[in-house]
């Protein structure tokens, strides 16, 4: 899992190309801020931006997005609008995870001190089965007024979220995986799940395994977030129990979030917002798209300049405490942006002692 230096794609003399979908909402804006930021950091990473647009009739985009993914291997991404109105038209974003076979979401929530939350020292991660489940996208209506909606649960999906999590665990020195589930209800397809969970957790001695229910798994989170490490799940708890999580440590605006398949990458915010209330407002704040490239950094297996970008936002989070109003703060984009590069600077010069 999350091998880095992946030697297989677009590397050309040490330098590497990845996908950019600036997306809508603040998405453009935010990627301008990290090509800026890859840029004053000597980053050997090449941009290549391709649109991709929410509008159904553009098919082109959609298929011209996904050969520079497949040729790159990394995207990094904002999240695209959709449409509630138009039942026939697939979700941007789900048809990307769904081309690339992108199985694996994984967002890293922890605690930043000096920004308001509810809870401090939450250090999880939430993994979440991304291809299947609810987002089957077969539903249909059988006689006026009854809709059915299937949700697909198929052992090989599960077998390989599973593997992943586990992996995960040892790679990265976590101690406990929680399965989250409704196998009450759902007794056959989240019932597979937990089984073959449970059954995958008796191959990992060293990892703790437990299992919990959805609806106890939420009230959980609000009482006590600290008891968990890693979080395992299917797909629509994992959209819901991560959008919980993100709002524990702070917001939209902090967590970045991960999606990995066999052989693609794409790197984007957490909670996929494309806060388009906020775009051109110079307000949003930039920590998620931030981190989001510092994951693909170090998925690249650029760990240097990761570290370099990493430790100055924490510099101007923590330190300087320049924080937008979302986590309570009055600062600009740019004011942290500017503050970033400051601290940047001092980082660079220490590389080079
Ligand atoms: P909208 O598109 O109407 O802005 P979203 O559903 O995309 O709303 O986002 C949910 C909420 O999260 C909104 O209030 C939005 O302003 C906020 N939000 C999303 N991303 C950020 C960010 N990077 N910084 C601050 N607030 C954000
Ligand atoms: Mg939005």
């Amino acid at each position: 899992v999350m091998s880095t230096g992946n030697a297989l794609y677009a590397r050309y003399g040490g330098r590497s190309t990845v996908t950019v979908l600036a997306g809508d909402g603040i998405g453009p804006e935010m990627l301008k801020h990290v090509t800026k930021i890859f840029q004053f950091a000597n980053v050997p990473v090449d941009l290549e931006e391709v649109p991709l647009s929410s509008q159904p009739t553009a098919e082109e985009d959609l298929d011209q997005a996904l050969t520079s993914i497949r040729r790159n291997g990394v995207a990094l991404k904002g999240n695209i609008e959709t449409k509630f109105d138009d039942p026939t038209f697939v979700s941007r974003n789900m048809a990307l995870r769904r081309e690339l076979d992108l199985y694996a979401n994984v967002l890293h929530c922890h605690s930043i001190p000096t920004i308001p939350s509810r809870h401090k020292d939450i250090d999880m991660v939430v993994i979440r089965e991304n291809t299947e489940g609810e987002y089957s996208g077969l539903e249909h209506q059988t006689i006026e007024g009854v809709v059915e909606s299937l949700k697909v649960t198929t052992a090989e999906n599960i077998e390989r979220i599973c593997r992943f999590a586990f992996d995960y665990a040892i790679k990265y020195g976590r101690k406990k995986v929680t399965a989250v589930h409704k196998a009450n209800i759902q007794k056959l397809g989240d019932g597979l799940f937990l089984q073959m969970a449970g059954d995958m957790a008796k191959e990992y001695s060293n990892i703790e395994f437990e299992s919990m229910i959805v609806d106890n798994a939420s009230m959980q989170l609000v009482k006590r977030p600290q008891q968990f490490d890693i979080m395992l799940m299917p797909n629509l708890y994992g959209n819901i129990i991560s959008n919980i999580a993100c709002g524990l440590v702070g917001g939209p605006g902090l967590v970045s979030g991960m999606n990995f398949g066999e052989k693609y990458a794409v790197f984007e915010t957490g909670t996929r917002n494309t806060g388009s209330s906020l775009a051109g407002k110079d307000k949003a704040n930039p920590t998620s798209f931030i981190r989001a490239s510092v994951d693909m950094l170090r998925y690249l297996g650029y760990s240097v300049h990761a570290d370099i970008i990493s430790d100055s936002l924490f510099r101007v989070l923590v330190e300087d405490r320049l924080h937008t109003p979302d986590i309570g703060g009055n600062s600009s984009t740019s004011q942290m942006i500017d503050a970033l590069f400051r601290h940047m600077e001092q980082e660079i010069k220490k590389q080079v002692v």
